[in-house]
């Protein structure tokens, strides 16, 4: 038995990842619904049955086309890191979607283990996922769960700990001609050892010609395609063949993408049943409602709205309750200070000074923290903030920016360090970097009260004046 063996979870970003993460290692990563939240690979470690394992919780991606800097890092692990298995975690409210990068996986590496979570929302959704039909369809091991209350998790550490690897594992056939040309190209790989890759995923990179990918499996492999005139000439062959059926570098990625998507509804239709599709139609109404362009807008600014009423207004109480129960405690610091024999100096200092000062940040900061923190909390597991992006991505990238702004501006608001670590959800670089810039003329509650305060000192200045 191996000392320790590698497990990397993938999935679609907010399909559970961290959570079944934190449900194996006992370790408590945040959880949350922002898409991509989990940035940065987080490394735990468990035991079972005497075994020990590192659990590798990569990016959340959609697929293996990497379009940002985390669907990279996400897709090169996959790719190129020689695991013991890969379970891939999919949301069951929307398996169509989620099983893409299960099947793009499935192309390059057979340790996959398919984990369908979320299955509780599933059933209050009317969802019903045939397991044992999906696992027969795609060929490999399928567990369901619902990893928030821990069901499922057992079956899943029992199959992880199951040495063997699947072995008619689902694959994608493309149209005839992407298949030849597949073809031509993967002779060409016999003589080379390819280690966890394969001779067909290789050539159709090729074909695609993604050249950083194309790079990284060079370095992989440790050879230089350039060098191999073979399979230089073969790959002119294959694009030469499918420029007679019109397929070229700048339609072939559709039509993988297509040919990946049809096979994703094909195996939905055979696996995925609703039971309540009345429910199931409501949710999509609803999601209508929140997105629409004449109603999505004015739902948002009446809820963001009440946030921030609720915020300033209601921070008021708990502020002059924590102010009054501070400042009744004044004289009694005083006069303690002084009775210790302190000189008149430092007892002003850690009264006037200290005291005061921390007595009246703590009472002015905490109470709208304390409240609009687990406000927007609730608005994220509600699933609406992906909304809010939405619904703004048009306006913001008007400005060059890009709709996730707008929930980092939010979270400006309540503290703009959070905001401006939270830019880390947009992918583009420019963008992020102007969210960041941007995010701090927001007035954050620490800022707020110094604003309102300078505000009305200048004010009141000019009036008197
Ligand atoms: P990640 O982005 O894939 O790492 O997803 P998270 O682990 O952050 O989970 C996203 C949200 O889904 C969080 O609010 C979780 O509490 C919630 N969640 C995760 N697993 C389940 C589950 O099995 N059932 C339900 N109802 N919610 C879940």
């Amino acid at each position: 038995m191996e000392n320790n063996k590698i497990l990397t979870i993938a999935g679609n970003p907010n399909v559970g990842k961290s959570t079944l993460f934190n449900k194996l290692t006992g370790l408590k990563q945040h959880t949350g619904n922002w898409a991509g939240k989990t940035v940065s690979s987080a490394k735990g470690y468990f035991k079972y049955k005497e075994q020990n394992y590192t659990i590798i919780d990569i990016p959340g991606t959609y697929s293996l086309i990497a379009q940002s800097k985390d669907e990279e890092v996400a897709r090169d692990f996959i790719c190129f890191e020689d695991t013991y298995k890969i379970i891939i975690v999919c949301d069951a409210t929307s398996l169509e979607r989620n099983l893409f990068l299960l099947l793009q996986t499935i192309e390059i590496r057979k340790n996959v283990l398919l984990c369908v979570n979320l299955l509780d929302e599933a059933k209050k959704k009317g969802i019903d996922i045939n397991i044992k039909k999906l696992e027969e369809v795609l060929g490999v091991k399928v567990i369901g769960t619902s990893a928030r209350r821990g069901i499922g998790i057992n079956e899943l550490l029992e199959e992880v700990h199951l040495e063997h690897d699947n072995e008619k594992v689902f694959c994608i056939k493309y149209e005839e001609a992407i298949e030849n040309a597949i073809k031509i190209i993967e002779r060409q790989f016999e003589q080379i050892d390819l280690r966890e890759l394969n001779s067909r995923w290789i050539s159709l990179r090729l074909l695609e010609e993604n050249n950083s990918l194309i790079l990284k499996i060079e370095k992989y492999l440790g050879i230089n395609i350039e060098e191999n005139k073979n399979i230089i000439k073969s790959i002119e062959i294959a694009k030469n063949y499918l420029k007679e059926y019109s397929i070229d570098k700048n339609n072939l990625q559709d039509k993988i993408t297509d040919k990946i998507y049809e096979n994703c509804n094909n195996i939905v239709n055979k696996t995925v049943s609703y039971k309540n599709k009345e429910y199931y139609k409501s949710g999509i109404k609803i999601d209508k409602i929140l997105t629409n362009k004449i109603t999505g807008i004015p739902i948002m600014l009446f809820l963001l709205c009440i946030i921030f009423w609720i915020t300033i207004v209601g921070a008021n109480y708990p502020s002059q309750a924590l102010s009054n129960l501070f400042f009744s405690f004044e004289n009694t610091f005083r006069k303690t200070l002084q009775f210790l024999g302190l000189p008149g100096f430092l007892v002003s200092m850690f009264t006037d000074g200290v005291y005061k000062g921390v007595a009246w940040v703590v009472s002015v900061m905490l109470p709208p923290m304390a409240i609009f923190f687990p406000l927007f909390t609730l608005l994220e597991d509600l699933g609406y903030l992906p909304r809010v992006a939405f619904n703004l991505d048009k306006i913001f990238k008007k400005c060059g920016s890009c709709g996730k702004q707008a929930l980092t501006m939010a979270m400006g608001f309540g503290c703009n360090a959070c905001g401006v670590t939270g830019c880390r959800i947009i992918d583009s670089p420019r963008e992020r970097l102007i969210a960041i810039i941007t995010n701090n003329f927001v007035p954050c509650n620490g800022r707020f009260p110094i604003l309102i305060s300078t505000i009305t000192m200048f004010l009141l200045g000019s009036t008197l004046g």
